[in-house]
């Protein structure tokens, strides 16, 4: 195994200690790829990759290492991470998790991938993940993971026999079993908190805008939103900062706001600082395992100097029928695109124009993604419109007042990231319980606020239990800055799975 010079086998280390070792030279960026890619190949068993491509991981190392010696290394030069199969990629094929992908091959990077690849960063390869992002459990995945010739869920390797959570599955299982340091997540209701919840690892989704969606296939586009999954807030700011920033001429909802630094406040002091208490949140929903842990987190943070403020956000249950009505509606519109004409899949046989729309999206479509491709359909159709679709965002925009009330008494809201530890495999045979499992994820993406998860400790069957801090509009630097502190004083982060 290759060590560093502090003697910790490379895979242990984070992207802060990446970047130092490589830019000390006390390691290249070629033997770094090449371990990392090792590690996926030992552990194909998690399901995590479904597309590698070591050729192009290791000239882009290469290329990393060449930066270095010449002194134009870029602030991430020669880090490796993995980008979960929902940003579209030159060098990779892209699926998003569909059959009516696969074979897809995009001309073009996705921004957040050029902006990650512009700082230096090498792709290990693509994750899987829910198809479209439409999940919670990864097991919407409708594509073989590497090294299996059929579809099979991701496991979460803290126990095999559980979901790793979803939609960003893939993502949280390659960090928490160091196929990868870091990885990146898309959230459109809670797929970088929730899988990183359940997999023991940190994750951040940004403020609605603040990262380009351009490249990034559409599920629900008043919603998606793309951010790093890391092994600490500090990984996250480093990703964050260079992921970040305004898009104008291809996400035209990108915000105008330029990138920012956000490891520089990282260490700032927490002393006074306010933390809303939602009582909706550790209602009787809440199971018992999820509490304690969050509740000790809580404690944490008094000790750190926090205060407590008990806090209402009512809507929260509401948050689930109103995103279950405006996010199918969305990718109903969405996922019109894929008609066997433009991209992937396309029926072998068919009478005329309209059978090969219907054949083609009969067989590239899952079960789920047709669920909500007809749901949308419906709340959009005349009619209907005004009786779902317009309450709907109605709601929206009083969930989001909702957040603005509590945050005259608050500086940062923290609660539960899900209801239970990640479940077992199989086990939510209705999508209604997926569905449900997200109320705490939900109305932050509704609001379009910035949320983290961070690692707080272990639950029923030692599965890692999340908590999840929510910020106000472009709050990123507060919510680093709040876990990087509880990071500092605890080492729930730095768990590590039994055999990894
Ligand atoms: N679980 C939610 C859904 O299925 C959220 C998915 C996501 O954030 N991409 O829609």
């Amino acid at each position: 195994m290759m060590q560093t010079p502090s003697s910790s086998p490379l895979h242990d280390l984070g992207v802060h200690e990446l970047k130092q070792a490589l830019a000390a030279k006390q390691v290249s960026a070629v033997e770094v790829a090449q371990h990392f890619l090792n590690r996926a190949q030992a552990h194909l068993d998690l399901g995590a990759f479904v597309a590698v491509n070591p050729e192009v991981t290791l000239a882009q190392a290469r290329a990393a290492d060449v930066r270095i010696a010449n002194g134009t290394a870029g602030a991430l030069e020669g880090v490796p991470l993995a980008h979960k199969d929902i940003f579209v990629t030159k060098d990779f094929p892209t699926t998003a998790g569909s059959r009516i992908l696969q074979g897809y091959r995009s001309p073009f990077d996705a921004t957040v991938v050029a902006k990650l690849a512009a700082q230096g960063m090498v792709t290990l390869g693509k994750l899987n993940c829910d198809e479209f992002a439409m999940g919670s459990s990864n097991e919407n995945t409708a594509v073989p993971a590497v090294g299996h010739s059929a579809v099979e869920p991701v496991r979460n390797p803290w126990d095999k026999s559980r979901v790793p959570g979803g939609s960003s599955g893939g993502s949280a299982v390659a960090v928490a079993a160091r196929l990868a340091p870091a990885a990146t997540g898309t959230d459109t209701g809670g797929s970088i908190r929730q899988p990183a919840s359940f997999c023991g690892i940190t994750g951040i989704k940004p403020t609605y805008g603040r990262a380009s969606r351009y490249g990034m296939v559409a599920f629900a586009s008043s919603l998606d939103q793309a951010g790093p999954m890391a092994h600490s807030a500090q990984d996250c700011a480093l990703l964050l900062s260079a992921l970040c920033g305004p898009d104008p001429d291809r996400d035209s909802t990108s915000l105008d706001v330029p990138a920012e630094d956000y490891t520089r406040t990282l260490n700032d002091a927490i002393a006074g600082l306010r933390i809303g208490v939602p009582k909706e949140f550790f209602g009787e929903g809440l199971s018992d395992d999820v509490r304690a842990a969050v509740d000790g987190a809580l404690k944490q943070y008094e000790k750190l100097g926090a205060k407590l403020v008990p806090i209402t956000l009512p809507r929260t249950e509401l948050s689930i029928p109103v995103y279950y009505i405006i996010a199918p509606a969305e990718a109903s519109s969405n996922l019109s695109r894929f008609d066997g004409v433009k991209f992937g899949h396309r029926a072998k046989d068919y009478a005329d124009l309209a059978d090969m729309y219907k054949k083609t999206r009969a067989e590239g479509f899952g079960d789920e993604v047709k669920r909500r491709i007809m749901i949308g359909t419906y709340v959009l159709s005349h009619g209907y419109y005004d009786a779902y679709y317009l309450q709907a965002q109605k709601i929206r925009r009083m969930i989001a007042d909702d957040f603005q009330n509590a945050f005259k008494d608050c500086d940062l809201i923290a609660g539960p990231v899900a209801p239970t530890v990640a479940w077992q495999l199989g086990a939510h045979k209705d999508p209604l319980a997926d569905y449900l499992a997200d109320i705490f994820t939900l109305p932050g993406s509704l609001a379009g606020l910035p949320g983290m998860s961070i690692p707080v400790g272990f639950g029923a069957g030692g599965m890692p239990v999340g908590m999840q801090l929510l910020g106000n509009y472009l709050q990123e630097s507060r919510l680093l800055n709040a876990a990087h502190a509880f990071q500092q004083a605890t080492d729930f982060h730095t768990a590590r799975p039994a055999g990894i």
